[in-house]
């Protein structure tokens, strides 16, 4: 990370690295924080909760990110344990939060999940819906929004997702991006990501099973 800030200009301290824990268990998060890192990212709501709320007491310190997809059913407990979520991404889960909020007096950071790639099968809003959804989260459930997510396809070259998704978050005023993955990171550093979400690269392969489980 350091020397993908230093060959692209950029300091070191603009971009946060987030461990991506996910189907490893409490021990190799301890490790890690040992190790000195305090931002752990989750794909699902439920394995989260059953891994970091006695992490957490114990690491007050600790930072939690949702980059996986939220149902509208799972929000309140997305809320109450995760002080960051990346996947906002419809209406109807722009709503439920809003009212999360007011209830809980809790307001986790926000980030609008793009899907560059207009994969079908993909969360995210399509690049063209972006603007007007921003501007609804805003302006209709008043939803500040941090920053931008995206996952670019498998099968394509990163850097034209990630120069697409800077793109968009500066012609939306936005300064967050949350974009590289352990096999792109640099490339996304070199163009602008403020957030890097290193799973394996960190923690090791996790067991193939997990990649087609449904996600929750
Ligand atoms: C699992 C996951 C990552 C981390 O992937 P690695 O290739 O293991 O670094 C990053 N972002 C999201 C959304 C993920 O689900």
């Amino acid at each position: 990370m350091r020397k993908a800030a230093l060959g692209a200009n950029r300091r070191e301290q603009d971009i946060r690295l987030i461990a991506v824990s996910k189907t490893h268990g409490p021990e190799a998060v301890r490790e890690a924080i040992a190790a000195g890192q305090t931002i752990f990212g989750e794909n699902r709501v439920q394995e989260a909760a059953g891994k970091f709320p006695s992490v957490k007491a114990e690491n007050p310190d600790l930072e939690l990110h949702l980059i996986g997809p939220l149902q509208t059913n799972k929000v309140r407990d997305a809320v109450a344990l995760f002080d960051v979520i990346h996947t906002l991404d419809r209406d109807s889960l722009a709503e439920a939060l809003a009212k999360e909020f007011t209830k809980t007096g809790r307001r986790p950071k926000l980030f609008v999940q793009v899907n560059t790639g207009e994969e079908p099968q993909k969360a995210g809003v399509a690049p063209q819906d972006t603007p007007a959804f921003l501007d609804r989260c805003r302006a209709h459930w008043n939803l500040p929004i941090d920053g931008l997510m995206c996952i670019p396809p498998v099968d394509e070259e990163p850097a034209m997702h990630f120069a697409l998704l800077l793109k968009m978050a500066r012609e939306a005023g936005l300064h967050e991006l949350s974009m590289g993955m352990s096999s792109d990171f640099e490339t996304a550093i070199s163009l602008g990501a403020t957030c890097v979400r290193v799973g394996s690269a960190i923690f090791g392969e996790r067991p193939r099973l997990e990649e087609h489980a449904p996600s929750s």
